[in-house]
């Protein structure tokens, strides 16, 4: 039986759905990329970025700044806010530490925060309003969709809280009537609590943390993490764990395709929700 929870396809069936629909509109959308600084990760995620929105057909504008004062960047997020030729607009993480992440963040239009990260996105989401959701747990949320995982009264464990990954993650899995636990770097007896996952969720970013001794036979296991070792990716479960799961991501090709997919979506979301405004 093939256990493995494939990324890359499911993202190609979105992609095709997605690019049908942007088809059919008479306008072009455009999504602004902002980075400061020279994070290598960064612009690998931004290049990643920019090729799915030119394949599916929107504009891509990429603004970088070597350097930038904090007023004039707020000043431009404004100036891209009031601009209706923008659809949406990511600021790229991480910012570099001079600069105030929250101020920044915040800056964005709500509903042109295609990475669902301002306050006002999170707070909609935790009271079970529409919102623009954050792309890897959006992405997420579509893996278990697509394998047709029952979450209703699911023991479901997230390892990690970020605002990023593990608690948008919690408040969806809750939304949809899971029971969810989250644990973190302060959690004491980690294995007590992946052991009794029907679906053990990692986001951390440590390779091998969950090994396949810490993991319920039987259960779903989505690796987030993103670990380079030697030129080579890992994910934060380790990949022996699949024979113990009765399904499993891979790293690369399992939540990775999803995020960049699920920004594309947030996009057109964008768009038609100012539209119906
Ligand atoms: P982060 O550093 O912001 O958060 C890490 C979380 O892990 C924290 O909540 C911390 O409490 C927890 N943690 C740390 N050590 C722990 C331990 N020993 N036991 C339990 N919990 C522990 O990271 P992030 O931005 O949430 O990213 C997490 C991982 O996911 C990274 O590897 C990142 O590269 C990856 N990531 C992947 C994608 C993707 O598209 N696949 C997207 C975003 C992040």
């Amino acid at each position: 039986m093939n256990k493995i929870i494939d990324g890359k396809k499911v993202r190609d069936e979105r992609k095709e759905k997605l690019m049908e629909e942007i088809k059919k509109l008479k306008e072009k959308l455009t999504l602004v990329d902002i980075s400061v600084g020279d994070d290598a990760a960064s612009k690998v995620y931004v290049s990643q970025k920019e090729k799915m929105a030119l394949e599916v057909g929107y504009n891509f504008l990429n603004l970088h700044y070597d350097k930038i004062e904090e007023d004039k960047l707020i000043e431009k997020i404004e100036e891209l806010n009031n601009d209706e030729n923008i659809t949406g607009i990511i600021v790229q993480l991480p910012l570099p530490s001079y600069l105030n992440k929250d101020r920044i963040l915040n800056t964005v239009s709500v509903d042109k925060d295609v990475d669902g990260l301002t306050r006002e996105n999170l707070t909609r989401l935790v009271k079970k309003e529409k919102s623009l959701i954050p792309c890897t747990p959006k992405g997420v949320m579509t893996l278990l969709e697509s394998y047709h995982i029952d979450l209703i009264g699911k023991k479901i464990v997230i390892v990690g809280r970020s605002e990023l990954v593990g608690l948008p993650l919690f408040h969806l899995l809750l939304n949809k009537d899971a029971t969810v636990t989250l644990c973190h770097s302060k959690t004491k007896d980690l294995k007590s609590y992946t052991k009794n996952a029907d679906i053990l969720i990692v986001a951390v970013g440590k390779k091998s943390l969950i090994t396949s001794d810490m993991v319920k036979p039987g259960s779903v296991l989505i690796d987030v993490g993103i670990n380079r070792v030697d030129n080579k990716l890992y994910g934060d479960i380790e990949s022996s764990s699949i024979e113990v799961a009765s399904l499993m991501t891979p790293v690369p090709g399992g939540v990775g395709p999803m995020t960049v997919i699920s920004l594309m979506e947030n996009v057109l979301e964008a768009y038609k929700a100012r539209k119906n405004k």
